[in-house]
């Protein structure tokens, strides 16, 4: 698909360029406790969307934000948000809707970090996770309510005392992202219990024909701020792809993995199967590899995130599940395993790296069934990638060793499976394989639990 195809015609007032150099966040109409909050997350100069879309937040204008994936929108929105609450102490006051759980999260922790030393309390409302202990949550009337929609249309419905008529902020974040999950019934439920008289801010990475009609019904007159054109790429991030044969995948993972040791990696998988494959299969290796996906409950996803955010393991295996979205700073190599079936998740998931001004590196595996899988990825970004240089022949000399950590990581999922079955519960990598064999330097030594 062309760039730009879904694009409508934005009919609402585009920003000016913002200034050239950067400005505080001072400058910007942020009050002086939030901007000691800014400076002790160590923001120190507000990025583009934040130039671009807190003045107009302040003014008290609907924003619709089109901004790529680690461009700092979730402070873009919350800023102005915690500034209002500020002068007009509600409970009840905001509510963001937000795609999945994971961002869901993030949104809540940045908001606790920014709005901390002002006294705000924030709920996240999300599936997954027991509805009691949200109904209690709810009770207390918390500032800012962080829900994906599904569930917290459940709460509007069935818990007693719960409603959201004093509602003063609606954001919906990823609004793209959000329709595309078919989420629309839900907040067009949402936006029929809420005043009418409030502002929103719709975060999206692109205007498709279901944001624009969203944008129709929710926001007032809005000023619209776009950071970037779609579907591009950041410019600190070196993209790569290697060509290689699909029965040496596994191969190429462990050498690739081996050259840029002391990285932090993110890995993509095309299936839940193949994440927890690959990580059982990474792990027999000595890697510290942990998986991220839609077969997990929800509390061990978020505990693999928060082991791998807090660099306790440097390997993060997922689906696309985790490809937008999660907020996790310090990923230094983005590793397509599998090649994305739509060419825009590609933009997702190598968004992961080289967030903030950061550097980082993307690699994509490439095989002799992807072909035309990559070249239209080439087509989208616009750009011809170059191959990552590697050293065949130690691939080749690896074969052995993986080959022997793949018959375990077979079995171990086999009984992975077993055991599920048998106790229906999900997954169990780590205890799993904390007690198994390693296959280092092609020994199987007794390994100790993590
Ligand atoms: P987001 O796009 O909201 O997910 O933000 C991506 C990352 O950028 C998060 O880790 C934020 O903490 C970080 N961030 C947001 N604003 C700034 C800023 N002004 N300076 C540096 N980092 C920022």
């Amino acid at each position: 698909m062309a760039a730009g195809e879904e694009d409508g015609c934005a009919a609402e007032p585009e920003q000016e360029p913002a200034a050239e150099e950067p400005r505080s966040f001072k400058d910007l109409g942020v009050t002086d406790v939030l901007c000691e909050a800014c400076d002790q997350l160590g923001w120190k100069v507000p990025t583009k969307i934040q130039i671009e879309a807190i003045p107009v937040a302040l003014q008290g204008r609907d924003v619709i934000g089109l901004a790529e994936t680690g461009s700092g929108k979730t402070g873009a929105f919350a800023l102005p948000i915690l500034q209002a609450l500020l002068e007009t102490p509600q409970r009840l006051f905001a509510l963001v809707l937000t795609p999945t759980r994971e961002l869901a999260f993030q949104i809540s922790e940045q908001f606790e970090a920014l709005g901390s030393s002002i006294g705000v309390q924030s709920t996240v409302i999300v599936g997954g996770i027991d509805t009691m202990s949200q109904s209690l949550a709810l009770a207390k009337k918390p500032h800012v309510i962080i829900a994906t929609p599904g569930r917290l249309v459940d709460h509007l419905e069935n818990t007693k005392g719960f409603n959201l008529r004093a509602l003063k902020f609606l954001v919906m974040d990823e609004a793209d992202r959000i329709l595309n999950m078919d989420f629309e019934t839900e907040v067009d439920k949402i936006l029929k219990v809420i005043p009418r008289d409030r502002k929103t801010f719709l975060f999206s990475a692109t205007m498709t024909k279901k944001v624009q009609k969203l944008q129709r019904a929710a926001l007032k007159n809005p000023v619209k701020c776009a950071v970037s054109s779609k579907y591009q790429t950041v410019e600190k991030l070196q993209q790569y792809y290697i060509f290689i044969p699909s029965k040496f995948k596994d191969s190429y993972l462990v050498y690739i993995l081996n050259e840029l040791a002391g990285n932090s990696f993110m890995i993509f998988c095309s299936t839940c199967n193949n994440t927890q494959r690959t990580a059982l299969l990474l792990r027999n290796l000595g890697f510290t590899a942990i998986p991220l996906h839609g077969q997990m409950s929800q509390n061990k996803r978020l505990g693999s995130l928060n082991k791998f955010k807090a660099k306790a393991r440097s390997i993060l295996l997922a689906t696309d599940v985790a490809s937008r979205g999660l907020d996790i700073p310090h990923v230094d190599v983005v590793i397509n395993f599998d090649i994305p079936t739509h060419s825009k998740d590609y933009i997702h998931r190598v968004g992961r790296t080289a967030r903030a001004g950061r550097s980082g590196k993307s690699i994509t595996f490439v095989t002799q069934y992807d072909v035309e899988l990559f070249q239209r990825i080439e087509h989208l970004i616009g750009k011809k990638l170059p191959a990552f240089p590697m050293q065949e022949e130690e691939v080749m000399m690896l074969t052995e060793r993986v080959a022997e950590a793949q018959r375990f990581a077979r079995m171990e999922l086999r009984e992975q499976g077993d055991k599920k079955r048998s106790r229906n519960d999900d997954d169990d990598t780590e205890e799993a394989i904390g007690v198994r064999n390693k296959v280092a330097g092609g020994k199987k030594k007794k390994r100790k639990a993590f």
